[in-house]
């Protein structure tokens, strides 16, 4: 155990070098000085480490990260637990819920107390406080639609400030916690606004031919279930084979280059999206440049999702650079298009 002595004499934090090998999803190895944040308590003395010059990584899950074997920062691994009923307004629950719980059991609770809403973000790996950082979304469902406001500690400044979601900034895989004030932001609870009247959002192609939800009316249970069972047979178990989920954004292009790149590709998926722009299914353009089940050493590109990048064992951070420099490269030799990467380097 690291002892650190703060400037103010004060305050000491309980720092120890650890293995984060099982704290990662793509099972990278790893070791780190690591700071378990359990109470809010450590926050004060975590802002004036930060202050002595020292880097801070804020950790959850790690299904979102690429950890280098030596990462030169603290790891504050956030584990902050609890849930509760904040408010009822007259048209929805407000329910908050702490950071360090876990994203897929929260989702599973709220639904058994009645406060459905969530059901389509159902088994997402990870956190509750990693959530808005890149405001996760899947089957047509943002966390941004059902955000109340995000209570997040400024290590810069040292104080607690709830943020509204404008003031949160989202966007697709984005928002002020992972842009421009990365490393400043460690988020402490997020509170949700489930409204009462409930609406099933069942605009994605993969819900609408499911056998659960061709009823005339569909239960929040019906489509938390077909959510699941559409993941569990879509997408590798990080248990089984390491992975972080989709390894690369889809690619947002103006309607024109869209239309110009379908016109010479014409199976290229596209989603129209506001204000003129196409998203393009980045696993459709992996897949058509031949890289669905190509390994380069212990990594690849999964077999059955092109776009979910694997550890077949015993790889490290430079091997999963090595295949995604090579995948956008490629990208953008046959496309023009620039891949960004999903997952967030800790180095
Ligand atoms: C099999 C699989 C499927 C996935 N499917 C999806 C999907 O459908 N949609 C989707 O959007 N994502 C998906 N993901 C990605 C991932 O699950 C989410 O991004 C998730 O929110 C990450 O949570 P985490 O706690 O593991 O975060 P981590 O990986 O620990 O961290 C991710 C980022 O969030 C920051 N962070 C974490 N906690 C906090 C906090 N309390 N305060 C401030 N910053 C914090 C970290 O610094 C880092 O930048 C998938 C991943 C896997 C492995």
């Amino acid at each position: 155990m690291l002892t650190v002595f703060l400037p103010r004499g004060l305050s000491v934090l309980e720092i120890s070098e650890q293995d984060l090998q099982t704290s990662n999803t793509l099972g990278l190895p790893a070791r780190a000085r690591v700071l378990h944040i359990r109470e809010r308590s450590a926050l004060a003395e975590l802002s004036a480490l930060v202050h002595t010059g020292e880097r801070v990584f804020v950790l959850g899950g790690g299904s979102n990260v690429v950890m280098a074997a030596r990462p030169q920062c603290v790891v504050a691994k956030v584990e902050l637990r609890g849930v509760r009923l904040f408010a009822q307004e007259p048209d929805a629950w407000i329910v908050e819920a702490q950071a360090g719980e876990p994203w897929h059991a929260f989702v599973a609770y709220c639904l058994a107390q009645g406060w459905p809403g969530l059901e389509n973000l159902a088994l997402i790996p990870g956190t509750v406080g990693a959530a808005p950082v890149q405001n996760i979304g899947a089957y047509g469902l943002e966390l941004a639609q059902c955000v109340h406001s995000v209570l997040a500690w400024d290590l810069h400044a040292a104080r607690q400030v709830a943020l509204s979601p404008a003031e949160c900034s989202f966007a697709y895989r984005d928002s002020l916690f992972k842009r421009s004030a990365a490393g400043r932001w460690l988020i402490l609870a997020v509170r949700f606004r489930l409204p009462r009247v409930w609406r099933a959002q069942l605009a994605y192609p993969d819900l609408q031919r499911h056998p659960l939800l061709q009823g005339s009316e569909v239960s929040a249970r019906q489509v938390f279930d077909a959510v699941c069972d559409i993941r569990r047979r879509k997408l590798p178990d990080p248990a089984v084979l390491g992975n972080a989920g989709s390894f690369f954004k889809n690619p947002l292009v103006p309607v024109l280059v869209a239309q110009a790149l379908q016109a010479r590709y014409p199976g290229l998926v596209g989603y129209a999206q506001a204000e003129g722009q196409v998203k393009l299914a980045a696993g459709w353009l992996i897949d058509h440049a031949g890289w669905r089940g190509r390994r380069i050493g212990p990594v690849g590109m999964h077999a059955q999702q092109a776009l979910v990048l694997v550890n077949y064992g015993g790889a490290s951070a430079e091997d999963v650079g090595h295949l995604a420099r090579a995948v956008r490269e490629d990208i953008s030799a046959r496309f023009g298009l620039v891949l960004e990467q999903e997952p967030v380097i800790l180095d």
